[in-house]
């Protein structure tokens, strides 16, 4: 029996020896195709020279110094090239170990912030129904799935809730998509005034909601009304890329698409590229300049922040996507890959919806097309796909849907940068 407290406990999972670029091989030899980058991390695939090299002079250098002490010439260098290339306002970089770290230090930074400028009783935070934020306590109660709150409700803070920007389920009858926009900026503003505009801290939200949807871009011009109702009334905007920030959707950063910036951004999965743990939360020098002349610091810290080894591999993985044009073949393979799924599932009698940009791609699964009715739960319908791909050698990532017809069973492709034909 093995001793690893694995998340699923009664179930054998295969033993992972060696990457080669888009496949992982485990210990009988077998081949897997990793359509999803596991869970949109691996955007180099497994074996890439380049940054095991960068890994190998990092570790060999200086592994890790403690940054209470010291800082370190990949974590200043990582930062220079994250802001270099950041929306506008984003001006300094706090680096931790992954995406729900970076979500907490967004929180924390929002909540100190409004303690700096001497308004306290912004404490509240919106965020969206059927979103992922990240499983450590703060995270889990930012986002709304339903499911991985449920048995945590009891710890979790008061998080409001208002409506994803999901037109495939949401998007009303007589409705244009930019009308949806319309209204649903009109919701989070009512739910804003509802609060009390004084006392609340920040919305948070998924430019493309990943995990809990599976690719779900925003109607044009929703964003932009979200950033101007934060605007009307000093509420923060957090954008939460972790999953589809990094070039994931076609551009370093997801909001660029959507033509705004943000107060706070958390990125993670494919900075690393799973090479090595890192996250890290961009923050405008707003927040930045009030803390830096109010307190002077952030209250708040892990033991990893700034790992050496993790920084030198993160730009070392950033420096292959800029250097190998790798975003500009995001945006042609996903084209590609869309194309391909419509071709071959659009009239499909189970895919609803096939959605996702760049190689950040969405099937939605339903039992009738007409009134896109979801699978029962009780089917587990998407870890019976997860078992069947892996027995094909394909690794995709299904997420489970709900009955009372929120959100659908629904498989997320999300491949390395550098697949071709070959694979
Ligand atoms: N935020 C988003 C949008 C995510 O998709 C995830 C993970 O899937 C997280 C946060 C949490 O990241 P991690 O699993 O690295 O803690």
């Amino acid at each position: 029996m093995s001793h690893v407290f694995h998340r699923h406990l009664n179930q054998d999972y295969p033993t992972a020896v060696k990457g080669d670029g888009p496949y992982l091989i485990d210990s009988q030899g077998r081949r897997y195709l990793d359509a999803s980058g596991g869970a949109a991390v691996s955007c180099l695939g497994h074996s890439d020279g380049d940054v095991i090299k960068a890994i190998q002079d990092q570790v060999g250098t200086m592994a890790y110094a403690h940054s209470s002490f010291f800082t370190s010439e990949p974590m200043e260098e990582l930062a220079d090239f994250l802001i270099d290339r950041a929306p506008e306002g984003l001006e300094s970089v706090y680096f931790v170990s992954g995406g729900s770290e970076a979500v907490e230090a967004a929180l924390k930074l929002a909540r100190q912030y409004f303690i700096e400028i001497g308004q306290p009783q912004r404490k509240h935070l919106i965020a969206r129904r059927q979103s992922y934020h990240g499983n450590t306590l703060g995270a889990l109660a930012t986002g709304g799935n339903a499911w991985r709150r449920q048995q945590f409700e009891p710890l979790l803070i008061n998080v409001s809730h208002v409506s994803p920007c999901y037109a495939y389920r949401e998007q009303r009858a007589d409705e244009t998509p930019e009308a949806m926009g319309v209204r649903l900026a009109a919701e989070l503003e009512e739910e804003i005034l509802r609060l009390g505009a004084e006392n609340v801290m920040a919305f948070v939200a998924e430019p493309v909601v990943g995990a809990t949807l599976g690719a779900v871009t925003a109607v044009p011009g929703y964003f932009k009304r979200i950033r101007e109702v934060c605007d009307r009334y000093g509420v923060l905007l957090i954008l939460d890329e972790v999953m589809c920030g990094m070039g994931r959707t076609g551009s370093l950063f997801a909001a660029e698409q959507e033509g705004i910036s943000a107060d706070l951004i958390t990125i993670a999965k494919g900075l690393g590229a799973g090479y090595q743990p890192i996250g890290a939360t961009l923050v405008s020098g707003k927040i930045r300049d009030a803390i830096a002349n109010g307190s002077g610091f952030f209250q708040h810290g892990h033991t990893y922040i700034g790992h050496a080894t993790a920084c030198a591999a993160a730009l070392a993985v950033q420096q292959a996507i800029e250097s190998r044009g790798l975003l500009a073949r995001v945006n042609h393979l996903g084209d590609g890959l869309q194309a391909r799924l419509k071709e071959r599932f659009a009239q499909h009698v189970n895919i609803g919806d096939i959605r996702g940009r760049g190689l950040f791609q969405g099937l939605e699964l339903v039992t009738d097309r007409t009134k896109k009715t979801p699978f029962d739960p009780a089917l587990k319908l998407h870890a019976r796909i997860k078992k069947a791909a892996m027995a094909e050698g394909l690794m995709c990532y299904p997420m489970g849907g709900t009955l009372d017809g929120r959100q659908g069973d629904h498989i997320l492709l999300a491949p390395p940068f550098i697949l071709d034909n070959t694979h």
